[in-house]
């Protein structure tokens, strides 16, 4: 589903460009779910954006379902984001202009792939049935956090990458979010990579990679 081999990324900095990923592979199989962890500044985040196509690695090769990156110019990589990942990031990124059912759907109508069903079910298992025809800015952090989760779902991407998904929730909703995304995920069959700073959520995860000075162990 995915496979990187020898990413590198550097940063202009002042006094010099930092490398952030200094030789970076992994792969990552259908139905896998990963764990990604790393200090703070370590390129946990870095990382996902490469992998999502978000940004591009100074040299190394991704290929994403079963598309060499490299090869796609902007156009096409942004295609290929839409219909084949599901992004949460770190600050929900939700759009204040529609409300929650509307950004539930945003991406799985920009892919072609709503579903009204599967998208009322997901609404109603993320606990937001009541919440809607709220807006972004009336829903607290944990119920925002939740509507990006079901945003990254409706469209059943074939990969999920979540950049800190519960890092705003208590431990209890927490637990509660990440059994939810590990049981989604099996039901559709994604592979999952999860930014996570906590080491009891990671074990939960099939799978774990450590992030440190640029490298993966
Ligand atoms: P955190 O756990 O705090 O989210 P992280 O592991 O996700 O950290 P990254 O956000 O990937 O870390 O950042 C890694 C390093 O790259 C940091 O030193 C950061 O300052 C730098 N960096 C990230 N993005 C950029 C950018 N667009 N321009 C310049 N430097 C950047
Ligand atoms: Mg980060």
């Amino acid at each position: 589903l995915i496979t990187a081999s020898d990413l590198t990324k550097s940063f202009p900095a002042p006094g010099g460009a930092v490398q952030v990923l200094a030789g970076v592979s992994l792969t990552l199989e259908r139905g896998e779910t990963l764990a990604l962890t790393g200090e703070s500044g370590s390129g946990k985040s870095t990382l996902l954006h490469l992998l999502g196509a978000l940004d591009a690695p100074d040299s190394g090769e991704i290929t994403l379902d079963g598309k060499a990156l490299g090869g796609l110019n902007e156009a096409a990589r942004a295609k290929l984001r839409r219909q084949s990942v599901g992004l949460v990031f770190q600050q929900f990124n939700l759009i204040p202009s529609l409300d929650v059912a509307a950004n539930i759907a945003f991406q799985a109508r920009l892919a072609g792939r709503y579903d009204a069903a599967w998208a009322t079910e997901l609404a109603a298992r993320l606990g937001l049935t009541e919440l809607t025809h709220r807006y972004p800015e009336e829903l607290s952090g944990g119920q925002q956090q939740r509507v990006a989760i079901g945003r990254a779902l409706a469209g059943r991407p074939p990969v999920l990458l979540a950049d800190e998904p519960t890092g705003s929730l208590d431990e209890a909703t927490a637990d509660d979010v990440l059994d939810l995304m590990l049981a989604l995920v099996a039901e559709t069959g994604a592979g999952l990579i999860t930014v996570t700073h906590s080491e009891r959520l990671a074990a939960r995860f099939g799978r774990r990679l450590h992030l440190r000075r640029g490298q993966v162990t």
